[in-house]
C-alpha cells in the first residue's frame, strides 16, 4: 500500500487512547478520553467549527477508547490504527501521553509515502533515551524519524532544546519552529498527506494547566488555533496527547482540547 500519497482521507474517527505508562514525571493522562470526548459534546458550547464545517452525525464516527494490554499496548495501538485506516476513516486520538504517537506513526508510515508530521509541543521529545527508556514521551520523534515514518518533521512552539536535543534535531533534519520565531503561519503551507500531533502543553500553563509539564511562555488557543487553520496539504489523521486532568483547574483544559479537536476534525472535513 505504500506510495499512495494522493489517497483520500476517510472518515475522521475518535479514538480515545488511555495510557500513560511512559511518561516520565506524572501519571494521569490515561483518564483524558472520556474528558475530552464530554468537553467536546458539551453543550456550553456548538457543533459549528470557526471554518463553517458543522460537525454533524454523519461528519465523523466514534471508535471508542482502546481497551490495552498491559504488556503489548504499542503493538494494539499499532493494530487499531492500521484498521481504521484501511477502513477508510482518519483517526484522530484523543488522550494518553505523547508516547503513543509512535505506534501510530508506524501505522500511518506503512500505508502512506511522505507524510509531513506537524508537532506542536513545548519540547521535541527526540531525546535517544530518556532515563533508560527509549519509548518514553520524551522520545517519539526520535523513534518516528529513525524509522523513516515521515518525509518531514515541523515542530512548532518548542522552548526546551537542549544540546542533545539540538543534535537530535540537526540528525534528523527536523525543521524546528521555536517558541520565540512565532508567528509562523508560512512554514505551515505544505503539500501531500499531513498528520498533526498536538501535545497540550504547547500552550501556555495559563490556557492549559492540566498538563504533567508546565512550562510557561506558550501559545494562546488562539495562536494555537490560528496555526492549526494554517496547515495547508491533506489532513489525514491527528493525536491530542498529554492532557493531565488530575493538573486540570476547573476543567479548564478539557474544554481546550475539546475546541482543539473540533477545529482540527473541521480541518479534515473540509479537505
Ligand atoms: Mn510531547
Ligand atoms: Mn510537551
Amino acid at each position: 500500500m505504500l506510495g499512495q500519497p494522493t489517497r483520500q482521507p476517510g472518515i475522521p474517527a475518535l479514538l480515545g487512547v488511555p495510557f500513560d505508562a511512559n511518561s516520565s514525571y506524572l501519571r494521569g493522562t490515561a483518564d483524558a478520553p472520556p474528558l475530552i470526548r464530554e468537553a467536546f459534546h458539551c453543550d456550553s458550547s456548538n457543533a459549528s467549527t470557526e471554518s463553517g464545517i458543522e460537525l454533524g452525525e454523519e461528519s465523523f464516527v466514534d471508535a471508542g477508547d482502546l481497551k490495552l494490554p498491559a504488556d503489548g499496548a504499542f503493538t494494539a495501538i499499532e493494530i487499531a490504527v492500521g484498521e481504521l485506516l484501511d477502513n477508510a476513516q482518519s483517526p484522530v486520538s484523543m488522550g494518553g501521553d505523547h508516547s503513543i504517537t509512535y505506534p501510530i506513526l508506524r501505522a500511518f508510515g506503512k500505508r502512506f509515502a511522505n507524510l509531513t508530521l506537524v508537532h506542536f509541543d513545548a519540547h521535541p521529545d527526540l531525546y535517544d533515551e530518556f532515563e533508560g527508556n527509549r519509548y518514553s514521551h520524551a522520545c517519539p520523534f526520535a523513534r518516528i524519524m529513525e524509522e523513516g515514518l515521515a518525509k518531514r518533521l515541523i515542530q512548532v512552539g518548542i522552548r526546551t532544546l537542549n544540546a542533545h536535543q539540538r543534535k537530535q534535531a540537526a540528525r534528523f533534519g527536523a525543521e524546528v519552529v521555536e517558541m520565540r520565531e512565532l508567528p509562523a503561519l508560512e512554514k505551515l503551507k505544505l503539500e501531500g498527506p499531513v498528520y498533526v500531533s498536538f501535545d497540550v502543553d504547547v500552550l501556555d500553563p495559563a490556557f492549559a494547566p492540566g498538563v504533567s509539564h508546565r512550562e510557561p511562555g506558550g501559545m494562546s488557543v488562539r495562536e494555537a488555533i490560528a496555526h492549526l487553520q494554517a496547515i495547508t496539504g491533506l489532513l489525514l489523521g491527528a493525536d491530542i496527547v498529554e492532557f493531565n486532568p488530575k493538573q486540570d483547574v476547573s476543567q479548564l483544559t478539557a474544554t481546550v482540547c475539546g475546541k482543539i479537536l473540533k477545529e482540527i476534525l473541521g480541518k479534515m472535513i473540509a479537505g
